[in-house]
Formats: structure tokens, C-alpha cells, sequence
């Protein structure tokens, strides 16, 4: 019996998928069958999480490519048709945080800049020339594409000293859910996640911050911070035949904490 979440002909690219929320779904992909082309800019990072998954017995390929520069996303996307043949799957998952250190009053030009380069641009540059090699598969009759976007639970809230991170996050909402209506056409669905509050290297300040883990982990009904390893089974999900009709979502993963 073929399991409905065998991923053993896909290819996924996930970019940032060198560590964090990234790395835990490249190894839950990984570990079901899917090939996984994993996009970060720092080289040591890549090795390690390519190790990881080379040494559970997955296909992997590492490529240092920061995604806010446009040709090195078109020649990262070439390299893994290059070895992979075909790409089924892109999760866009690259991102910065705000750090929530400065009013807006002082926000720079530069700092505003820079978030929505990686945050915004960045999933522009990784979904467009991954979604042009889908339609034109679809055109030969291959009609199969996932594109997600790891979007941010701080979309839903009023997010100080850190609007530029928040909305940088709901404009990825909205290109979710415009590209998802555009390419349904072509069996491409889109959907974005929306992650509540997760140990990575983003959170590490936060973490060690005691006045803000007392007053927020209460406020998480489950009543933890997420592991990356709690974004596996939404990716294994999205990038299986299980999500055919689930698309132009903003899918909430955040242990209850925005109903609380
Ligand atoms: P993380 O551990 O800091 O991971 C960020 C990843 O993005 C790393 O793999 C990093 O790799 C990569 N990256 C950053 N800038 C890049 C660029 N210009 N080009 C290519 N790769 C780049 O943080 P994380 O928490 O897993 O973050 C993953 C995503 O989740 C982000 O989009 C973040 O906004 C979102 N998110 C996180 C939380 C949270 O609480 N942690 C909550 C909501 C949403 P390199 O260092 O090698 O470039």
C-alpha cells in the first residue's frame, strides 16, 4: 500500500532550510522520500544540515544563495533543476527578525529596507522562477506545484517596534493568496504558515529575556515555545497529494496562543 504522505517523487526547495523552522521541515521531507534542495547563505550551516539529512538517508543538495539578490535565486533554482531534474515544491521560508529594538520614530530607511529585501523580495525571488518551471510543466500535462510562504502569527497582532517585520509578513499573506487564486489553474497550490513563537536562532534574544518568557509562555496554551521539528508535518502535508484542495490559506501554528 503507497502511503498518502510518500514524497519519494517530489522535490522540494526550502529556502533558509539550514536551520530553524526551515531545517525541521527539510528533515520531515527528507525523511518521507522527498528530495530536498535547501538555499541559506551561510556555507557551515548548509554542511551541517546537509550532514543531518544525508546521514538519515535523504537526497539532499546545499546551496549558498542569499534569496534578497534576484540572479542568485534564477542560478540557485537553475542548479537544482540541474540536479534534480524537477522542483515540485518551494517553501520560501528565508526571513529576518525585527530584533523589537526601536520605536518606529526611529527606524531607519536602511533597516526598513533590508527587512522587506529578505522578507518580501526574497520570496519573490524564490516562488517566481520556481513557478515559471511548474506552468511549464503543467503545459506538457504535469500539473503539480506547492508554493508556501512562512509567513508570522505577528500578521494577526499589532506588533510594536517591529512593524516592519509585521508587515513585511502580511504582504506575504497576500501574495499567498493572490498567487493560489492565479495558479489553480496549472494543479499549483499556495498557502502560507504562520508561525507563533518558536526556539531558533531568531527567538535566542527573546528567550533570555526572563520578564518576556514569564509574561508570553503563560499566554501559550500548550504552554511551550514550538521545536522547528513542529513544522515537519504541515510540510509533509503541503507537499503531499493529502493538500490537493487546500490552498489560499494562512495556516496558524502557534500552540493556541492568538485564540487565548
Ligand atoms: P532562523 O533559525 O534564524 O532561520 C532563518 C533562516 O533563514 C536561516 O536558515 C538563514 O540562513 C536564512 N536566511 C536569512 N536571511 C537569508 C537570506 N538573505 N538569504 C537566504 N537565506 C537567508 O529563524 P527561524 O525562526 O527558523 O525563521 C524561519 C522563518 O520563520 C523566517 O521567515 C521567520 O520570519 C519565520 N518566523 C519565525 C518565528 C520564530 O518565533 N522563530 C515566528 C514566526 C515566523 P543563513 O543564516 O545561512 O542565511
Amino acid at each position: 500500500m503507497t502511503s498518502m504522505f510518500d514524497l519519494s517523487n517530489r522535490v522540494a526547495v526550502i529556502t533558509g532550510g539550514n536551520g530553524g523552522i526551515g531545517l525541521g521541515m527539510a528533515q520531515a521531507l527528507a525523511r518521507h522520500g522527498c528530495a530536498v534542495s535547501i538555499w541559506g547563505r551561510n556555507a557551515d550551516k548548509n554542511a551541517a544540515a546537509e550532514a543531518s539529512i544525508k546521514d538519515a538517508g535523504g537526497r539532499v543538495q546545499t546551496l549558498v544563495c542569499d534569496v534578497s539578490d534576484r540572479i542568485q535565486a534564477d542560478r540557485a533554482t537553475q542548479a537544482t533543476l540541474d540536479q534534480f531534474g524537477r522542483i515540485d515544491g518551494c517553501f520560501a521560508n528565508a526571513g529576518i527578525g525585527g530584533g523589537g529594538r526601536h520605536a518606529f520614530i526611529d527606524r531607519t530607511p536602511e533597516d526598513w529596507r533590508r527587512m522587506f529585501s529578505v522578507n518580501l523580495d526574497g520570496v519573490f525571488h524564490a516562488l517566481q522562477p520556481i513557478a515559471r518551471h511548474m506552468i511549464e510543466r503543467a503545459s506538457h500535462g504535469d500539473k503539480f506545484g506547492r508554493l508556501v510562504a512562512t509567513s508570522s502569527m505577528a500578521t494577526l497582532f499589532g506588533t510594536a517596534r517591529n512593524e516592519h517585520y509585521a508587515a513585511s509578513k502580511a504582504a506575504v499573506n497576500s501574495v499567498m493568496q493572490a498567487l493560489a487564486v492565479e495558479h489553480a489553474r496549472f494543479g499549483i497550490t499556495a498557502n502560507a504558515i504562520l508561525p507563533g513563537w518558536v526556539d531558533t536562532e531568531m527567538t535566542e534574544g527573546l528567550q533570555s529575556n526572563d520578564k518576556f518568557m514569564a509574561n508570553a509562555v503563560p499566554r501559550i496554551p500548550l504552554r511551550r515555545f514550538a521545536r522547528p521539528e513542529d513544522f515537519g508535518g504541515i510540510a509533509v502535508y503541503l507537499m503531499s497529494g493529502a493538500s490537493a484542495y487546500h490552498t489560499a490559506d494562512c495556516i496558524v501554528i502557534d500552540g493556541g496562543y492568538s485564540v487565548f
